[in-house]
C-alpha cells in the first residue's frame, strides 16, 4: 500500500458534540476500560502485531496522535472505515462508531515541514469500543481491550496446518515473498494470531480484513481466513490456467511467425525472394493482373478475403485455394484470331484427308458462314455420324489446324451424370468443374475446336440428364453464359467451335439432334482405303516412327492384303494400326543395324504381299464370300452395325416335329418378329411355292444366325430370312454371291431400309456380286461410291417373288437335298 493512499485515508474529524450517540461523561467509571485518542483510518486495517509507517495530514487524527505522543504509553485507538464514511466524520451527521478497533502504539511522531507528521504505528490488540468521551479538538473514546482466549485441539491444529499450506501455495504462485516471512508464519502457534497475520497478505481486501478483525473467536476467525484463502487460491489457479492456455496459443503462432521470418530471411539470402512472401498478397496481385472480366476478379478477391480470414492453415484453405487456382488459370480474356481463310482451310482439309468431298464441302460452308456472320448467326453445331475410323475426329483436328486454334476432344461415351458436364458444387468433397471447363483449362484457350465424341452414347439416369447440360453447352444463345456448378460464375463458351461425332444417328436424343447439322460419313471402299493408306497413313506412320521414305516402302498388294485379311472394318483405324505395327518392326531392325558392335544389316525394307505374314503373323480374316458354295437353307444378308456394315448368313433347318419355331443367335425382338412374319408368309404362299401344306404341322423350324455373341436386331433381314426358309423347304439352294436387305410384309411386299452405303460396302468387301435392295432405296444408289456401283449388280425389288427369282439357284444335282433328321 502506498504512502499516498495512507496519507489520504487519515481524515481529521469534525463531528459536533451533540450529534454523537453514546457519548460518555468523563466522570463515568472506567470499568477497566481505557480512554484513548481516536485515529480514523479509511480503506485500511492495521491488525494487532502489525507495524506500519504513515504520513498524517493535519486534522483531528493528527491532533489525536500529537496528544498521544505526549501521554505515557503513546497509545491511540484505531478504527477503520470506508473511504466514503470518512466524510461522515467531518460533517455534522451523527456517526455510529464501529464495535471493534485496535489499540496501537505510536513508535514515532515527527512533524514535517509541510504540516504533516510522519508516524509509526504498531497494532497491539483488539478493543471493544464503548463510546466517545470528547469530540474536539480530537476524539477521545473509551474502549476495553480484548485478548484471544487459549485454543487447542486436533481440529484447530489441522485448520492451522491447512492455512499454513495455503500460504505456501500462495507463495508458490506469487513468488517474490521473502523466505523469512514464510518461516515466520510457520512458527505461529495460536489460531487467532495466525488469522491476523495471514490477513495482511494480498489475498484479503478491506472487507475481508474488517470481517476477520470483527470476529473475536479466534478459531472462527481462522476459519474465515481459511475460506478467503481457499477462494483466492482457486481464482489464482483458474487465472494461471487461462494464462497458460492463452500462452500456448500465442506460443504456437509466435513460433510459426518466427519460423516464417527465418525462412524469409534464408530465402532472401539465397536470392530466391521475389518479394512475394505473403501468399495472400501474392494471390491478390495475381488476380488484379489477370486478364478477366470484373465479375471474375471480384469473385476471386472475395475468396481471397475468405482465405485470409480463415488462415492459410485452416482446413477450408485447401478448398479455397484449389478454387482460386481454377479461377486464375482459366482463359477468361479476349484471344486474337485472324480472319478465317476459306482457301487456306480447304488446303488443310485436302492435305489431311483423302476423298470425303461432300464432308469437306459442308465444313467449308460452315466456316464461310462463321466468317461472314460471326457470332450473329446461330450456326448449328456440326455433327459427323459414321462408323469408327472414318476420320471424324481427325477432321475436327484439321479444322483446328486450318483455323490455327487449339484442339480438344472429350468422349461423352457413358456419361450419365449431369455433373460430368457441369461439375459438382463446391460443397462436395473433392468437387471439380465438369469436362467442358476441364478441357478449356487444359488447352488454355477459350476459342478452341472442341470435339465431343460419342454424343450417341450419352445416357440418362437418376443422376440427372446430361443432355440438358449439353444443350446449354451447344446452344449459341445460352453458351455465352455457361454455368458450371463448381465455378459458380458464368464462363463464355460462345467462341468455342464445337463439333460432335457419333456412330449412329438414332440414339442421339431428339433435342440434341435438332441443334446439330448431321453430316454422315459412310465408310470406305477397298480402293479408297488403299489411297488413304498410300497417301496418308503410311507417310504419317513412317514419320511417327522416325523412318525415312526410302527405309520403308509397302507395296499396294501388301496394303490390299492388310485390308482384306488383317482388317474387317468400314473405316481405316485398324488398317492404320497394322501399318503402325509394320513400321515398328522395321524401325527396330533399322535401329539395331546402326548400333556399333553389330554386324549391321539392311537399313531399308520393301514390304510386299508375301512379306506381310512374316511381320504380322497369319491373316486374321478370310477374304471372300461367306459361303463356299450355293447352299440350301442358307442366305446371305447384310447388317448395319456401329462398326459399319457386315455380312451375315441366316441358316434355316426344318426338323421333324409339331410345328414349333426356334430362334437362336442373340436375336432382338424385332428380328424375332420378322422371323415369325417370314414363316407366316411362307405358309400363306405354300401351295404356290410348291410346299406341302402339311409341312408345318410335321416339322419344327430352327432359325439360326451365327456369331451368336453379337446381338442382332432390326427388320431389314426380312427378305433374307424368308429366302432361307423357302430354300430349306423347297430344296432349292441360294446363290452364294447374292446378298440382300429389305423388310418384308406378310403379303410379300419389300419395304425400305437404312444404311445402304455401309451395307453395300460390306457386301463389296466380302466379294458379293449381286445385291438385292428394296425399290424404295433405289434413290440412294447415286450416293454410293462409284467403285461399289460398278462392281456390284444392284437390283431394286418390290416383292418377295422378285427376290426369289434372283436369289434361288435352279436346283442342281450336285447340291444335296436337305437332310431332315428325325427329331
Ligand atoms: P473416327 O473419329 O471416325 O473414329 P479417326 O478420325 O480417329 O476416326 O480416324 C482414324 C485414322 O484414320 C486417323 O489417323 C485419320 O487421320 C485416318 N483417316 C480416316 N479417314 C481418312 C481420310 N479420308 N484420309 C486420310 N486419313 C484418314
Amino acid at each position: 500500500m502506498s504512502t499516498n493512499k495512507r496519507r489520504a485515508s487519515v481524515e481529521p474529524t469534525t463531528i459536533p458534540e451533540e450529534a454523537l450517540p453514546g457519548i460518555l461523561q468523563p466522570d463515568e467509571p472506567l470499568l477497566e476500560g481505557r480512554d484513548l485518542p481516536l485515529v480514523v483510518l479509511g480503506e485500511m486495517v492495521i491488525m494487532p502485531h502489525m507495524t506500519i509507517p504513515l504520513q498524517v495530514p493535519p486534522g483531528k487524527s493528527y491532533r489525536a496522535m500529537e496528544q498521544a505522543w505526549q501521554e505515557d504509553h503513546h497509545e491511540v485507538l484505531l478504527i477503520f472505515v470506508r473511504e466514503y464514511e470518512l466524510d461522515g466524520y467531518k460533517s455534522s451527521n451523527p456517526q455510529k462508531l464501529p464495535p471493534i478497533g485496535v489499540i496501537a502504539r505510536l513508535d514515532e511522531f515527527a512533524k514535517l515541514q509541510d504540516g504533516t507528521a510522519r508516524v509509526i504505528l504498531e497494532g497491539l490488540h483488539r478493543a471493544e469500543i464503548q463510546g466517545s468521551l470528547q469530540i474536539t479538538p480530537f476524539y477521545r473514546v473509551r474502549c476495553i481491550p480484548v485478548f484471544d482466549p487459549e485454543t487447542g485441539g486436533m481440529e484447530v491444529h489441522a485448520l492451522m496446518d491447512t492455512v499454513k499450506q495455503q500460504v505456501d501455495e500462495f507463495v508458490d504462485h506469487l513468488g517474490e515473498v521473502p523466505q523469512e516471512a514464510v518461516q515466520f508464519v510457520h512458527r505461529i502457534d495460536r489460531a487467532g494470531h495466525l488469522a491476523d497475520i495471514v490477513t495482511w497478505g494480498p489475498a484479503f481486501d478491506f472487507k475481508d480484513r474488517l470481517e476477520v478483525l470483527n470476529t473475536l473467536d479466534p478459531v472462527e476467525r481462522l476459519r474465515k481466513a481459511h475460506f478467503v484463502l481457499a477462494r483466492q487460491l482457486e481464482l489464482l489457479k483458474l487465472r494461471a490456467k487461462i494464462q497458460q492456455d492463452t500462452k500456448e496459443v500465442l506460443d504456437q503462432s509466435q513460433r510459426e511467425y518466427f519460423l516464417r521470418e527465418q525462412m524469409r530471411v534464408i530465402r532472401r539470402e539465397l536470392g530466391e525472394d521475389d518479394d512475394s512472401d505473403d501468399p495472400i498478397d501474392e494471390l491478390r496481385r495475381k488476380i488484379n493482373e489477370m486478364e478477366a472480366p470484373e465479375y471474375v476478379k471480384s469473385q476471386a478477391l472475395h475468396e481471397v478475403k475468405r482465405l485470409a480470414q480463415q488462415g492459410m492453415n485452416s482446413p477450408e484453405a485447401g478448398v479455397i485455394r484449389t478454387y482460386l487456382d481454377w479461377l486464375t488459370n482459366l482463359p477468361w480474356g479476349e484471344e486474337p484470331h485472324g480472319e478465317i481463310s476459306i482457301i487456306e482451310a480447304q488446303k488443310v482439309l485436302d492435305e489431311d484427308h483423302y476423298g470425303l468431298e461432300k464432308v469437306k464441302e459442308r465444313i467449308l460452308e460452315y466456316l464461310a458462314v462463321r466468317k461472314l456472320a460471326g457470332n450473329k448467326m446461330r450456326s448449328p453445331i456440326l455433327c459427323f455420324v459414321g462408323p469408327p475410323g472414318v476420320g471424324k475426329t481427325s477432321l475436327g483436328r484439321s479444322v483446328a489446324r486450318a483455323l490455327d486454334r487449339q484442339f480438344i476432344r472429350t468422349s461423352l461415351g457413358g456419361v450419365r451424370d449431369e455433373a460430368e458436364i457441369r461439375g459438382h458444387r463446391r460443397t462436395y468433397i473433392g468437387a471439380m468443374p465438369g469436362r467442358i471447363i476441364q478441357g478449356i483449362k487444359s488447352v488454355k484457350s477459350n476459342s478452341p475446336v472442341y470435339v465431343l465424341d460419342e454424343v450417341d452414347k450419352v445416357g440418362t439416369d437418376f443422376r440427372g440428364d446430361p443432355t440438358s447440360a449439353l444443350l446449354e453447352v451447344l446452344d449459341p444463345e445460352q453458351n455465352s453464359t455457361f454455368s458450371d456448378h463448381y465455378l459458380e460464375i458464368p464462363f463464355d463458351l460462345s467462341k468455342v467451335i464445337f463439333i460432335a461425332t457419333a456412330n449412329q444417328l438414332e440414339p442421339i436424343p431428339g433435342p440434341l439432334r435438332d441443334r446439330m447439322e448431321i453430316i454422315e460419313i459412310g465408310g470406305y471402299t477397298e480402293d479408297e482405303k488403299l489411297e488413304i493408306a498410300r497417301g496418308f497413313l503410311i507417310p504419317k506412320q513412317r514419320e511417327f516412327h522416325g523412318l525415312e521414305a526410302e527405309q520403308l516402302t509397302i507395296s499396294s498388294d501388301a496394303v490390299i492384303k492388310l485390308i482384306r485379311e488383317y482388317t474387317r472394318e468400314a473405316g481405316v483405324r485398324n488398317l492404320e494400326r497394322e501399318i503402325a505395327s509394320l513400321c515398328r518392326k522395321v524401325a527396330r531392325k533399322v535401329a539395331a543395324a546402326s548400333e556399333p558392335g553389330t554386324e549391321g544389316g539392311p537399313t531399308s525394307f520393301a514390304i510386299d504381299e508375301s512379306d506381310v505374314a512374316t511381320y504380322l503373323g497369319p491373316e486374321r480374316f478370310t477374304f471372300g464370300l461367306a459361303e463356299e458354295r450355293d447352299e440350301i437353307g442358307v442366305a446371305t444378308g447384310v447388317a448395319w452395325t456401329t462398326a459399319g456394315g457386315d455380312i451375315l448368313s441366316i441358316e434355316v433347318l426344318p426338323v421333324k416335329g409339331k410345328g414349333g419355331l426356334q430362334l437362336t443367335g442373340q436375336l432382338g425382338d424385332v428380328m424375332k418378329e420378322s422371323a415369325q412374319a417370314a414363316v407366316s408368309y411362307v405358309r400363306y404362299r405354300a401351295t404356290e411355292l410348291g410346299i406341302d401344306p402339311n409341312y408345318f404341322e410335321e416339322h419344327n423350324i430352327h432359325i439360326h444366325i451365327p456369331e451368336g455373341a453379337v446381338p442382332k436386331d432390326g427388320p431389314s433381314a426380312g427378305i433374307t430370312l424368308t429366302t432361307a426358309l423357302i430354300s430349306a423347304m423347297t430344296g432349292k439352294p441360294v446363290r452364294r454371291d447374292v446378298a440382300m436387305t429389305g423388310e418384308v410384309t406378310l403379303r410379300g411386299k419389300v419395304l425400305g431400309i437404312g444404311g445402304l452405303k455401309e451395307k453395300t460396302l460390306a457386301a463389296h468387301r466380302a466379294g458379293i456380286r449381286t445385291f438385292i435392295l428394296p425399290k424404295e432405296n433405289a434413290k440412294d444408289i447415286i450416293d454410293l461410291p462409284a467403285k461399289v456401283r460398278n462392281d456390284l449388280t444392284l437390283i431394286p425389288v418390290s416383292s418377295m417373288d422378285e427376290v426369289l427369282k434372283i436369289a434361288l439357284a435352279s436346283a442342281s444335282s450336285d447340291v444335296p437335298a436337305v437332310a431332315v433328321p428325325v427329331a
